[in-house]
């Protein structure tokens, strides 16, 4: 079990002077009042936070049999409006930086004010309405990590239209699920994108997708590459030459947005069958967002704010999008990949932007901490002032290696535990308020209610009883559904335990009150920071003629922390070769995309099953984490004999 107890504070006399909240007597008092008189503490948010075009009729509404959850209900805002104009209109931001941009090679670079993001935002927002979209329409956008991505996010939200970010990460046929499922007519994509040395052929995946989406009538093309890729006539526009269109000075009145209508769709996964795209609203998304920003981050005006994260991802949503602009910070957007040319790309880039606050995952931390610490200590690296971690765990070496090597052991490291249904941090120390435990996620942020739950549904013993997180009360930012079919909604995270949120991971909380989260009880598989899902996988297996079945599990990895494992049985057991093993690796990153890489393919020669057939998951989950001393009660198994041959095929993997 982890617990580390040491109390890393060396930080806090230093940080706390200045931070906005400075003490945990502080932190505690606002926190009762969050939970207490949710209705009071969230109004005055929402008034302190964000801009309304009319002021909402009521705070909260729920029907917890529907799980429908409305905040601020009857309240006009537009995001758009919230992130740029206000900044010009009463900020004077319009020459204060909002992006320092670099792209994976180091030699293009640009810095895009306020005022100018403002300008291509209503440029943009005008060449969508003469393409046609309109309120409520979805278009998808699938770019790389370019400034022109956020400039496409808020075109989009100031003409009320939804916009469905694609990670590029994800190839032709999950994007050809996601555009169909929205229903989008209208894609803003890029040629490529360059992503640790290799050119990512981004606009080959859109054609390949829209083979299947006849539906598409316009597609707008930003140019990266040197070389024309050819566009489709009558199509296909390139963004300089629709940009064109439209002078410098127009503009686009925001759309005035119900607090409770849809700001984007994520997908999330259902990749390689039925899509599943989370709804975050106008309002209480943009609230939580712009809240946790601040007070997670500690962020203020002088900040140099760098959420490592592809805009594809939620937080590159939440934090470098959204949560940076509504608090008019100058935020920095990376292209490429962490390792190029070299392992100080990022050290490079912090000493150079003179980066304040710097967020990223585990994944990447474990990455770089594995090249040695001289590629950290090349660089000047006192601007830093806080170091984020989030999207999966980041246990004790890694977070050790942050906080003395990267932060000089004077930032505290905010450990946030967030999903993409809760739309930003929901268990993360804040950095002025109390010491820090490597590895915990904390304390719950303002309006939070966790509990943890056993198998019965009780709440399991404090302290250190492990069971399932869930959320008693809802929040601003928790997604309202899933895009039209809210069935899909309400089961995986209303139906475990009534009127309560499930959050789909174990739990424990420590003498201290602190947070450990154990990792996922379902299926899903959390790959630095984006979650698979076990069957979707299985699935793509499936579609290979020589196979007959297929089990993917996860299993800890020395980088990503959690990597995947699959057991696959053939219909010839002949057939049993590196080159097909190479071959299905293949086919499930074509079909998924890059970000769905198999570590390790196990042959089986059949997979352990009960006597009614169920897949015994547990099973597998221990032979390949090579845990095989451990396998519990395996006299449920119909056929005993099958584990020791896995067994046996286990060993014959080395290395891991
Ligand atoms: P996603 O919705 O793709 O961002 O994935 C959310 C999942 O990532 C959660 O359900 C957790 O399993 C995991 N996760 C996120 N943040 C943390 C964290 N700080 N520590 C441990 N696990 C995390």
């Amino acid at each position: 079990m982890q617990n580390h107890k040491k109390w890393y504070d060396a930080h806090l006399a230093g940080f706390r002077q200045d931070a906005q909240i400075k003490s945990f007597k502080q932190y505690e008092a606002l926190y009762r009042r969050s939970l207490d008189t949710p209705e009071i503490f969230w109004a005055e948010q929402a008034h302190n936070y964000l801009d309304w075009d009319k002021k909402w009729d009521f705070v909260f509404r729920q029907d917890v049999d529907e799980a429908r959850f409305q905040w601020f209900g009857g309240g006009k805002l537009n995001a758009s409006f919230n992130c740029l104009d206000r900044h010009l209109l009463h900020g004077s931001k319009g020459d204060k930086i909002a992006y320092f941009w670099e792209g994976e090679n180091p030699a293009e670079t640009k810095t895009v004010t306020y005022g100018e993001l403002y300008n291509d935002v209503n440029r943009l927002a005008l060449w969508l309405k003469a393409e046609g979209a309109q309120k409520g329409d979805c278009v998808v956008i699938y770019m790389p990590m370019v400034v022109e991505q956020a400039v496409a996010m808020l075109a989009c939200a100031r003409i009320g239209a939804i916009h469905c970010v694609v990670f590029t990460g994800f190839s032709a046929k999950p994007l050809t699920n996601c555009i169909q499922d929205c229903q989008a007519k209208i894609i803003i994509t890029a040629d490529q994108g360059y992503r640790n040395g290799k050119v990512v052929p981004i606009k080959k995946h859109v054609d390949d997708a829209l083979l299947s989406c006849p539906d598409v009538r316009s597609v707008l093309v930003l140019q990266r590459g040197r070389k024309e890729t050819p566009l489709i006539r009558g199509r296909d526009t390139w963004w300089h030459q629709g940009m064109e269109r439209f002078s410098a000075n127009q503009s686009v009145d925001p759309e005035p947005m119900d607090a409770e209508d849809p700001l984007f769709v994520f997908y999330y996964s259902g990749f390689s069958d039925y899509p599943k795209g989370l709804v975050h609203t106008h309002g209480g998304y943009l609230l939580y967002s712009a809240m946790t920003t601040r007070l997670v981050f500690d962020l203020k005006d002088d900040d140099i704010f760098w959420c490592t994260t592809d805009i594809g991802r939620i937080a590159g949503h939440s934090y470098t999008v959204y949560g940076s602009l509504l608090n008019g910070a100058t935020g920095v957007l990376y292209e490429g990949g962490p390792a190029y040319p070299d392992y100080d790309r990022y050290w490079q880039m912090v000493e150079k932007y003179r980066v304040t606050k710097f967020y990223t995952t585990p994944t990447l931390v474990r990455l770089l901490a594995r090249q040695g610490d001289d590629f950290v200590h090349a660089h000047d690296l006192s601007s830093l002032k806080l170091l984020g971690s989030g999207c999966e765990a980041i246990g004790y070496e890694a977070w050790k290696w942050y906080y003395d090597v990267v932060g000089g052991g004077k930032c505290p490291i905010v450990d946030t535990y967030w999903q993409t249904e809760t739309g930003g941090h929901v268990l993360t120390p804040l950095p002025g308020v109390a010491p820090l435990k490597p590895g915990s996620c904390g304390l719950p942020f303002f309006g939070i209610d966790p509990v943890i739950l056993d198998d019965t549904g009780e709440q399991t013993k404090f302290p250190d009883q492990e069971g399932v997180l869930c959320i008693r009360k809802p929040w601003p930012g928790m997604a309202r559904t899933v895009y039209g079919d809210h069935e899909r909604y309400v089961y995986p995270y209303f139906s475990r335990a009534l009127d309560m949120y499930f959050t789909g991971d174990a739990a424990r909380q420590d003498e201290d009150g602190y947070y450990w989260i154990m990792g996922r009880v379902d299926d899903v598989i959390n790959i630095t920071g984006f979650g698979l899902n076990a069957e979707e996988l299985e699935a793509v297996l499936y579609g290979h003629p020589k196979i007959s079945e297929a089990a993917v599990v996860k299993f800890p990895h020395p980088v990503k922390g959690i990597g995947i494992y699959a057991f696959v049985t053939l219909h010839r057991r002949l057939d049993k070769s590196d080159a097909l093993r190479g071959e299905l690796i293949r086919k499930v990153r074509t079909d998924i995309g890059p970000i769905a890489e198999i570590d390790v393919i196990q042959w089986a020669d059949a997979l352990p099953k009960t006597r009614s057939g169920k897949l015994l998951r547990t099973v597998l989950d221990k032979i390949a984490a090579n845990r095989v001393d451990d396998l519990g009660d395996t006299s449920v198994i119909a056929d005993p004999v099958v584990i020791k041959g896995l067994i046996e095929e286990r060993k014959k993997i080395q290395g891991i």
